[in-house]
């Protein structure tokens, strides 16, 4: 199947695709082989620091070439970025999708990169997802303290004006680790639902939300699922593990392989649910 845009993947079954972040060459590894397994879509995804740090073009480039050889259709997506030089970086690169983050800008000025951003994408057949509402949290070390919830009507402005794939929505929704039982606003996920009609809806911030959060969140709308901060744990998680089950070796051979293994399966997990699971629990 391979690499298909951020637009064909979203259609492809009734749930919401899982959009997993990568960071180096065997948690991207882990990701496709995951979905692979389970023979599903996936969105293999880079948040645009990671990209721009030196050397990480390289990380981009696997990326594409593992989509690509998939067995199963793999989207390429460019998480959060601020800027628009990031987005036409990672289109050079081969990415099927980017996304321009302008969530922290005035609703004109979102538009206005929104839309420089879409005008150079579309023309190449490459996705956009853009975002409405700050969500709180870390994301790829830079802290938001305040959320600001996605307005309704800031919605159907933003979505008469531009062209995009997908709509990321803040509800209570966050990155990074949730500081005790996170809360979601269903309720203005179903208004903005009512409003944003064929734009897919996007939940960022999936570590830490439960099943029947998911479940509604899906039931409701949301088709991507993304899922950042849990491939970091089980990564870093299964290297440690793996490291002191024999400390003096240094393996480097198969903790990395352990980690990829790790990945795949939490990865596995989350597809399924997000798929088909959902719907037992609404
Ligand atoms: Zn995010």
């Amino acid at each position: 199947m391979g690499l298909v845009t951020l637009k064909e993947i979203l259609k492809m079954h009734d749930g919401a695709v899982g959009a997993f972040s990568t960071y180096d060459q065997y948690s991207a590894q882990g990701i496709v082989q995951g979905a692979e397994e389970l023979s599903l879509p996936v969105i293999l995804m880079i948040g645009s620091g990671p990209l721009n740090k030196p050397g990480n073009d390289y990380v981009g480039q696997i990326m594409v070439q593992l989509a690509k050889e998939a067995s199963v259709p793999v989207c390429v997506f460019l998480d959060h970025s601020k800027d628009d030089k990031t987005c036409l970086k990672a289109i050079k690169l081969g990415f099927s999708a980017v996304m321009i983050d302008g969530s922290h800008l005035s609703l004109e000025e979102n538009i206005a990169i929104t839309n420089k951003v879409t005008e150079a994408a579309k023309a190449l057949g490459v996705s956009v997802e853009a975002e409405l509402g700050a969500l709180a949290g870390i994301e790829d070390g830079e802290e938001v303290k305040q959320a600001k919830m996605t307005d309704p009507e800031h919605v159907e402005k933003f979505l008469s004006k531009t062209d995009v794939d997908g709509l990321a929505v803040s509800i209570g929704n966050a990155h990074g680790l949730y500081k005790g039982e996170p809360k979601l606003d269903f309720e203005r996920l179903q208004t903005i639902a009512g409003i944003s009609g064929e734009t897919p809806l996007i939940l960022h911030g999936g570590t830490g939300l439960t099943l029947a959060q998911f479940a509604k969140g899906v039931e409701l709308g949301i088709k991507k699922i993304n899922i950042g901060t849990e491939v970091k744990k089980t990564y870093i998680e299964a290297f440690i593990d793996t490291h002191e089950k024999n400390v003096s070796s240094y393996d480097m051979v198969e903790i990395p392989q352990a980690c990829k293994k790790a990945v795949a399966e939490m990865v596995k997990e989350k597809l399924e649910f997000f798929a088909n699971g959902w719907r037992e629990l609404v």
